[in-house]
C-alpha cells in the first residue's frame, strides 16, 4: 500500500494497519526533522471520546504531555444576537467531558514516534509525490527525484487540496467562501468553564476553543478585507478588537500569540 502524506491521516492508518500483512510506503514532502517535531500552526483539534480512544490503541494518546490537554466539558453554538444557545453537553452517567482540545502539532508528533520504526512501515520523508497511476494492474506513483513506486493500494491523505485525487482524475467541488479563517491565543477575563462556543454572527463566525484557565484559542472566519485589517493590527491591539467583536462576551480579551 502506498499512503501519500503523514499528516495525523496518513499516519493513523499506516500506524494501524502496521503489523499486518500490508507492506506500507508512507510518502510525504516534508523533511524527517519537521514531522519529528512540528511547528505550532495554530490548530487545536477537538478529540472526542473516540478518538481518544482510537489514539490510545495506537499508543501515541500517552505521548501527549496530560498538561496539553483541555478538557471539553461542553459546546455551544450561537446564533447572531439571539439569546439562546445550543447546548451539547455529554450523557451526565457515562462521563463528565465531550473530548479534550489538543494542539494540532502535538498530535503529529506523536503519531510519528507512534509510526516511525514499526513493522511494515518504511518511511519516506522529503519526497514529493509528482504523478499517479490507478487502473486494473495496480498503483504506481513517480516522485520528485524519479524513483517509482508501485502497489495494490493507493491512499491520498495528502490534505484537502490533493495532489494524488486530482492526478487520478477524481473532481472535487471547491466552493470559495471569500472567507479568511484568523487564529489566535487570547487570555480573557471571564473563565471559559470548558466550554467551547461556536458563534454564527453577522458577517462572521467566532470560535472560542477553551485551554487553559482564562486561555482560549480565538478563531474567526471573517471576510478577506475585516481578516487583513486584523491581520495587520499591533498585537496590543489585536486583543481589545475581538473583545469588541464577541461583544465583551469573554470581557477584557489579550492577544498572547502571534495570529495565524
Ligand atoms: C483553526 C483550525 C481548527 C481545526 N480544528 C479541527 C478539529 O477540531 N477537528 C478536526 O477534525 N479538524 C480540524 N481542523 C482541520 C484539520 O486540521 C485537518 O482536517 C487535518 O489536519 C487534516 O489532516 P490530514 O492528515 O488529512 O491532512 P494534513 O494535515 O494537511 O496532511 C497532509 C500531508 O500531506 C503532505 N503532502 C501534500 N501533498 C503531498 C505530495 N504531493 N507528496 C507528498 N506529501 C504530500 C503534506 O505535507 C502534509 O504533511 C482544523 C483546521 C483549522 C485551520
Amino acid at each position: 500500500m502506498i499512503i501519500v502524506g503523514a499528516g495525523p491521516a496518513g499516519l493513523s492508518l499506516a500506524r494501524t494497519l502496521s503489523g499486518s500483512r500490508t507492506e506500507i510506503t508512507l510518502v510525504e514532502k516534508q523533511p524527517r526533522e519537521q514531522l519529528a517535531d512540528p511547528r505550532p500552526d495554530g490548530r487545536e483539534i477537538a478529540l472526542t471520546q473516540a478518538s481518544i480512544r482510537h489514539l490510545q490503541s495506537l499508543g501515541a494518546w500517552e505521548r501527549i504531555a496530560p498538561a496539553e490537554r483541555h478538557e471539553l466539558r461542553e459546546a455551544r453554538v450561537l446564533d447572531g444576537a439571539s439569546p439562546f444557545a445550543l447546548a451539547i453537553a455529554p450523557p451526565a452517567r457515562r462521563t463528565s467531558h465531550l473530548g479534550v482540545l489538543v494542539s494540532n502539532h502535538l498530535i503529529r508528533r506523536a503519531l510519528f514516534e507512534a509510526t516511525e520504526g514499526q513493522d511494515g512501515v518504511t518511511l519516506l520523508c522529503g519526497r514529493e509525490v509528482r504523478q499517479a497511476r490507478a487502473d486494473s494492474d495496480g498503483v504506481s506513483v513517480r516522485l520528485d527525484d524519479g524513483t517509482m513506486l508501485e502497489g495494490d493500494l493507493l491512499v491520498a491523505a495528502d490534505s484537502r487540496f490533493s495532489f494524488t485525487r486530482s492526478a487520478l482524475g477524481m473532481g472535487a467541488e471547491m466552493i470559495p467562501t471569500g472567507r479568511n479563517m484568523f487564529v489566535c491565543r487570547v487570555r480573557h477575563a471571564h473563565p471559559h468553564a470548558g466550554i467551547a462556543t461556536e458563534w454564527f454572527d453577522y458577517r462572521r463566525t467566532i470560535a472560542m476553543l477553551p485551554l487553559g484557565p482564562g486561555m482560549s484559542s480565538a478563531v474567526l472566519t471573517l471576510p478577506h478585507e475585516d481578516a487583513k485589517e486584523l491581520a495587520a493590527l499591533p498585537l496590543a491591539q489585536l486583543g481589545p478588537q475581538i473583545a469588541a467583536l464577541t461583544r465583551d462576551r469573554w470581557g477584557w480579551i489579550e492577544a498572547v500569540g502571534p495570529p495565524v
